[in-house]
């Protein structure tokens, strides 16, 4: 799905308001309230897409329940949002959402959120299955030139030194990926362990990590092997190289659009760019639709 596809597939807000009522109901309504399919289609002609319930005497619309309920703005505005955000490679800012569709930045900003609940791992959980690869990461922006770091003599930590908010992250050679913005006294063993048995089916799951010692005890719950960094990058089929690339996508991502992704956010962003990695072999118009759906909550 491209912007022409959108303008061309839902020209006016009657279209979408159809589109949606077939996603959400195929050919019966019914009452989101109740759940009646005892509803008819209301005759006000100023607010053609109310629907009204006789189990109820409620009045509704589509988006009742949705992401989309009580917008204010089109639903094309929406649609476009949706279709410029699943093609951004890179992630795509609020602020550049409101230039696109030419809405101010704080709608942009709650559209991109909204979205991001359509694209939530909360409800979506894969088991991973196979060769998994774990790892972690911290994500926090680049840090300024000049400014100080939080290095003991002021420099610029890495890796498991920093302050920034870490990641954990599972993935399957050539499938699926998952991840959790957490906090640094949650990387213990036990934290890893439990993400591991809440992730990965792990009767039918090989996994591999590095040497970091939270992941010692890891062989209790499946096997498990371990890449010595140290001595080789790759040895054989033992690597972290899949979860690696993926955790270049998510920073490309985050540092390039998003400057300041606050701590109380930061897991809606890690969904977003686990949603799109998940959908990356997809066709285009069925991962909108995919999508779409998911905002109206009617697919996991
Ligand atoms: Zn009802």
């Amino acid at each position: 799905m491209n912007i022409i596809q959108i303008f061309e597939r839902f020209p006016n807000q009657d279209a979408c308001i159809a589109h949606l009522e077939k996603a959400r109901w195929g050919d019966e309504p019914h009452c989101p309230y109740c759940g009646s399919l005892n509803t008819a289609r209301g005759t006000d002609k100023a607010r053609p897409h109310r629907h009204h319930c006789y189990e109820c005497k409620t009045s509704f619309s589509v988006t009742v329940g949705t992401i989309f309920h009580r917008t204010h703005l089109p639903l094309q505005k929406w649609f476009l949002a949706v279709t410029l955000m699943l093609n951004a490679k890179k992630g795509l800012s609020a602020l550049q959402l409101s230039r696109d569709l030419e809405v101010n930045k704080n709608t942009a900003w709650r559209i991109t959120m909204k979205i991001r609940e359509a694209m939530t791992q909360a409800d979506q959980r894969p088991m991973l299955t196979g060769i998994v690869e774990m790892d972690e990461t911290y994500i926090g922006g680049k840090p300024r030139k000049g400014t100080k770091g939080d290095g003991e003599d002021g420099t610029h930590k890495r890796g498991r030194g920093t302050k920034k908010a870490p990641v954990v992250g599972a993935i399957e050679r050539g499938g699926r990926v998952t991840a959790k913005a957490t906090q640094k006294d949650k990387l213990k063993g036990k934290n890893l362990r439990a993400f591991v048995r809440e992730r990965i089916d792990t009767d039918a799951s090989e996994l591999m990590t590095d040497e970091y010692t939270a992941y010692k005890g890891m062989e209790k719950v499946l096997p498990h092997s371990v890449i010595k960094h140290s001595t080789w990058y790759v040895d054989g089929d033992i690597h972290t190289n899949t979860i690696g690339g993926f955790w270049a996508f998510l920073k490309r991502g985050m540092f390039g659009q998003f400057h300041s992704v606050s701590r109380r956010h930061s897991q809606r962003y890690v969904d977003e760019f686990c949603y799109r990695y998940n959908l990356r072999n997809a066709d285009p118009l069925a991962a909108f639709d995919f999508t779409i759906n998911r905002g109206l909550k009617v697919a996991k």
